[in-house]
């Protein structure tokens, strides 16, 4: 059946390559949640710092179940232990690729407002990546009636979605707004005189209007720390 083993070998590679791939976001999550300015957003980035160590040791019991610790290095003498990192055989470059792009992002002058949108949007990459990978893998488990895998790997997929909405959440509610506030603090006198007609700047009037009240909420929830960020740069 050179199918179905082609198709388990491209599930035993998707899944070493998930391996490296949560090894590695465990290693770059702790400086997003550093570089997080929102309180709500540190504690979702720490939230799936947590669910991501219990999905790669997850990870570990699919292999168990697929048969995999066979071939794992302790078969394979001393020196194949010497060279086995935590990562396991395979190294994802796409997940180096975008925690790398996520990192440089980080390293950028910005403000805390926005730093948090970038963040946000590095780790919803990260996410989309990883559901992506999941959702191939859980097909391919399913199309190999490996069921009780199908289900480990659906329960991560489920949490890798929950992360992804949370994020989604946290972007339209507080965090942008909070960005685009503060980018447009220069034009707050702008904005108060309303009896002018309104031209092209109509639409964003309205928004601005709406978020008025939430504007009030943000900057009650501002830390000293950001008042100082924002004071070193005026
Ligand atoms: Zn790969
Ligand atoms: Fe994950
Ligand atoms: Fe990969
Ligand atoms: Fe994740």
């Amino acid at each position: 059946m050179p199918t179905i083993e082609t198709l388990e070998g491209l599930l035993k590679h998707e899944l070493k390559d998930l391996y490296s791939a949560e090894t590695q976001i465990i290693e770059a999550l702790p400086k997003m949640i550093e570089a997080a300015f929102n309180d709500d957003l540190k504690k979702a980035l720490q939230q799936h710092l947590t669910v991501t160590k219990k999905q790669k040791q997850r990870l570990d019991d699919i292999q168990k179940l697929l048969g995999e610790e066979k071939t794992k290095p302790e078969n394979k003498g001393f020196f194949a232990n010497l060279f086995s990192s935590n990562e396991g055989e395979e190294h994802c470059k796409a997940m180096e690729g975008l925690i790398k792009e996520g990192n440089r992002l980080l390293g950028e002058d910005m403000s805390p407002e926005v730093m948090d949108a970038a963040i946000i949007a590095a780790a919803q990459k990260i996410e989309h990546y990883e559901i992506s990978s999941y959702g191939t893998a859980r097909a391919f488990a399913l199309q190999l009636q490996l069921s009780k895998v199908a289900d480990l790997l659906q329960q991560t997929l489920n949490e890798e979605y929950e992360a992804d909405d949370l994020l989604t959440e946290l972007a339209l509610s507080d965090v942008n707004l909070e960005a685009e506030l503060t980018g447009e603090d220069e034009n707050d006198i702008v904005l108060e005189e309303k009896e002018q007609p309104a031209k092209k700047q109509a639409p964003k009037k309205a928004a601005k209007k709406s978020a008025a009240p939430k504007k009030a909420k943000a900057a009650a929830k501002k830390s000293n720390k950001s008042k100082a960020a924002r004071g070193n740069k005026k």
